[in-house]
């Protein structure tokens, strides 16, 4: 399918970005599979709001450095939008609007009364120091603070942001209605009001996915490798449950470079190198490898855990995986999408595999407006449930309607939020 040709393709403002391209193509594909209504397809493919705005704070050198930040919100039809903040350089509204439609889908596979919604600012968090990047955020917090609200949008961390950024988030919304609002974001600090578990809840729900595509594809833990591309929050994590379950990780790659070892790279002992300030290419229970390449290794399950269009038309055909885990948003083309299909590549697609942050969010906001806490295990226990029951979900359709994972869970997701736009009816 051409994007130029398609007549409902948004144009200039978010049509111009690949990103949002690809997440448009997705939504054209299984429009058509559907059969969905054209009014309803139209609304769909745009976002239903978005917000620019200039973002000036003091550097610690004394001048000042205005930022572009960003907020889109592209569904508000199932309750508040809901979504991260990230922060990195690639940030754009293309980008962000993107992101924004893939939660719709996300909350929505997972049944969660949530829209989508995703923000970000165009920065390099790496060199900011943590006075500029708390400057930073709560400048962009006051800027964006008409749109945003418990009822109404709530964010969360994602790419380069965290905990203190959430918690900054919610002192500067607190401050300004006057009184403490823990529910204004989630993956927040447990002192906070933060849930237990929601740290780790992403790369979780990666490795339950993971463990029911091993059953489908007949291999045991013991007997499977992975490699995984990204360190941060959901790469980490991921490889950290992969070990704890005998996987065994042979190759690991982030921003600076990549490590292999055949053997498997024992995560603890990376955790330790990393938290001590050294690189993960320098570690020295693996050798050094190409960022690039380790994509391509023979393993049993390949997870991108970093960003966007990572598994393109020039790499697709190359893969050596057996299951292909989206820890990432959008890291495979819909080109590549077209080459994987003639695949026997079991694909756990990004808007169920990475599902189970945003599923922890919902339980840490409920509890919040309930000012009612669960334990750990009671987190754990409800995120596999739901994490399970979407996978099989999912599954099921596959199965019985002969489509590919990605465009099953599409369906899932794209005929949840068309009924329920069709139910309330357009206004006024
Ligand atoms: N940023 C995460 C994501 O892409 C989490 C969003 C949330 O918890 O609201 O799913």
């Amino acid at each position: 399918m051409d994007t130029n040709n398609h007549k409902n393709l948004p144009k200039p403002i978010y049509g111009e970005s690949p990103v949002f391209q690809m997440a448009v193509l997705q939504l054209l594909e299984v429009a058509e599979v559907i059969g969905l209504d054209q009014n309803i397809l139209e609304r769909l493919s745009k976002p239903k709001r978005a917000m620019v705005v200039s973002v000036p704070i003091r550097m610690d050198n004394g001048k000042t450095h205005t930022f572009i930040g960003y907020r889109v919100q592209h569904s508000l039809t199932s309750g508040p939008s809901k979504g991260g903040i990230r922060y990195h350089p690639s940030v754009d509204i293309g980008e962000v609007a993107a992101l924004a439609m893939w939660m719709t889908w996300k909350c929505a596979i997972m049944n969660l009364p949530f829209g989508g919604a995703k923000g970000g600012i165009a920065c390099d968090p790496d060199k900011l120091s943590m006075g500029e990047k708390e400057r930073m955020t709560r400048r962009f917090t006051e800027e964006i603070l008409p749109i945003i609200g418990p009822r109404m949008d709530v964010p969360a961390p994602d790419l380069g942001t965290d905990e203190q950024t959430m918690a900054w988030i919610m002192d500067t919304y607190s401050m300004s209605v006057g009184y403490a609002c823990p529910e204004i974001v989630t993956g927040k600090p447990i002192e906070l009001g933060g849930c237990i578990g929601r740290r780790e809840a992403t790369g979780r729900g990666v490795v339950y996915c993971i463990m029911q595509a091993l059953q489908e594809i007949g291999v045991s833990a013991g007997n499977a490798t992975a490699v995984v591309q990204g360190y941060g929050n959901v790469g980490a994590v991921t490889c950290q449950e992969l070990a704890m379950r005998g996987v065994k990780v042979i190759a690991i790659s982030d921003r600076y470079g990549a490590i292999t070892n055949p053997e498997g790279i024992d995560i603890a002992a990376l955790n330790k190198h990393m938290a001590d300030g050294k690189l993960l290419k320098e570690f020295p229970g693996g050798r050094e490898a190409d960022a690039n390449e380790i994509l391509t290794m023979p393993c049993t399950v390949l997870v991108p855990a970093a960003l966007e269009r990572q598994i393109t038309e020039n790499n697709a055909a190359q893969l050596k995986c057996r299951i292909l885990a989206e820890g990432a948003n959008g890291p495979t083309t819909p080109e590549a999408d077209k080459i994987l299909a003639d695949s026997d590549i079991f694909i756990i697609p990004d808007i169920l595999c990475n599902a189970g942050g945003v599923t922890v969010s919902y339980f840490e906001w409920v509890q919040d407006m309930a000012q009612f806490f669960w334990d750990e295990a009671q987190v754990n226990q409800k995120l596999e449930q739901l994490m399970l029951k979407a996978f099989h979900q999912v599954r099921t359709v596959a199965k019985e309607s002969k489509l590919s994972m990605r465009l099953a869970g599409m369906s899932l997701a794209v005929k949840k939020v068309a009924q329920e736009k069709k139910r309330r009816g357009l206004y006024p």
